[in-house]
């Protein structure tokens, strides 16, 4: 193999154990182009396969699912994409035929595999996508910016899925970077007041930098309290996001505070062994339960509007950069050390 056919790549052997190496630069088939990655967020599921967590992964794997980059190949019928275009990606791979994907409902495809999980992903120099997940961006948007356009995304269907009607009031449960974009999200969509809680001073101050009317720091107070204090109590809130999942323990004070008729939407993943004694309040007092799963199309085309608008911002997410040449220092030293602070960590290849 000649120097200018192969690239980097970084496999995860097998849990905790990555490998950086080179491999050959594929080449896009029918309805495909070849993507040179240029930015690659690290996701909290990234942590999860990392530890052999993750359900559906089998290793060896390419992790990497929020990603951006530049088309350099074009497969055979490829019209709407250009060489040298800078696109935000989305990390499916469907198998187009079905009535979910003539729609474009790709997160409904029965054959959906997600890149970076259950097929390899961008911790590469290059990596082959399908077209039509291949989003072009415009030029005042930042390939930082684009790669982030995954996460919000995933806050943004969840904030559709809460079905917000202008003057609601919402209350976020869980700071992460889904929980941040969830509330800008639910901005845009015409809620009127937005409070976060989470139990880490440092994301509420993001969050306050960001849009958020207040917040509840429940290392500190309870959210009953804390609501109380912000809004004169909890029967004030509309729409409620659980961006934290497990146990159930979030979802349990939901549904204990929740007014009759409000809309609950889980965002984050519910563990099997849950542990929830009030679900069946959910009933007598008409709550709507939703769940939500990743994005479509629809969702990356808004939010990259949103984005170049600067009505949805990611400024200070990205708390660090590293070149993808330290992605094994950083699953070490972040990941399993926890030697800082961070909230969103960018791989960069310039
Ligand atoms: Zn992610
Ligand atoms: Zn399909």
């Amino acid at each position: 193999m000649n120097d200018k056919d192969r690239m980097y790549c970084v496999t995860l052997k097998r849990p905790m154990v990555l490998e950086e190496g080179y491999k050959g630069i594929p080449s896009p088939g029918k309805d495909e182009v070849l993507i040179k990655v240029r930015r690659i967020g690290l996701c909290g599921s990234d942590a999860i396969i990392y530890y052999g967590k993750h359900p559906y992964v089998s290793y060896p794997l390419v992790m990497g699912h929020e990603f951006s980059g530049e088309i350099t190949g074009l497969g055979e019928g490829v019209k709407s994409l250009a060489i040298g275009q800078r696109v935000a990606v989305i990390p499916h791979l469907v198998c187009g035929k079905c009535s979910q994907c003539k729609t474009e409902t790709f997160n409904f495809c029965e054959q959906l595999r997600c890149t970076g999980a259950e097929a390899d992903g961008a911790h590469c120099e290059f990596i082959v996508m399908p077209a039509v997940m291949a989003i072009p961006i415009p030029d005042n948007l930042s390939f930082d910016d684009a790669a982030m356009i995954e996460p919000a995304c995933v806050a943004y269907h969840a904030a559709k899925r809460g079905e917000i009607k202008n003057g609601d009031t919402v209350l976020i449960v869980g700071a992460g970077p889904i929980g941040i974009f969830a509330m800008q999200s639910v901005k845009v969509l015409g809620a009127s007041r937005v409070y976060i809680a989470d139990i880490d001073e440092k994301r509420l101050k993001l969050a306050l930098s960001l849009g958020a009317d207040g917040v509840i720091n429940v290392a500190q107070e309870k959210i009953t309290e804390g609501l109380v204090r912000l809004i004169g109590g909890t029967r004030e809130v509309d729409v409620f996001f659980d961006c934290v999942g497990q146990n159930g323990e979030i979802l349990e004070e939901i549904i204990l505070m929740a007014k009759r008729g409000s809309r609950v939407v889980m965002v984050g993943v519910l563990q099997m062994d849950y542990n929830i004694p009030h679900l069946p309040d959910f009933v007598q007092h008409e709550l709507r339960l939703s769940g939500t799963t990743m994005y479509v199309p629809l969702d990356y085309r808004d939010m990259i509007k949103y984005l170049s608008e600067g009505r949805i911002s990611t400024k200070g997410m990205i708390t660090h950069h590293f070149p993808i040449t330290d992605i094994i220092k950083v699953f070490r030293e972040f990941i399993e050390e926890k030697k800082e602070y961070f909230f969103k960590i960018m791989f960069t290849l310039d």
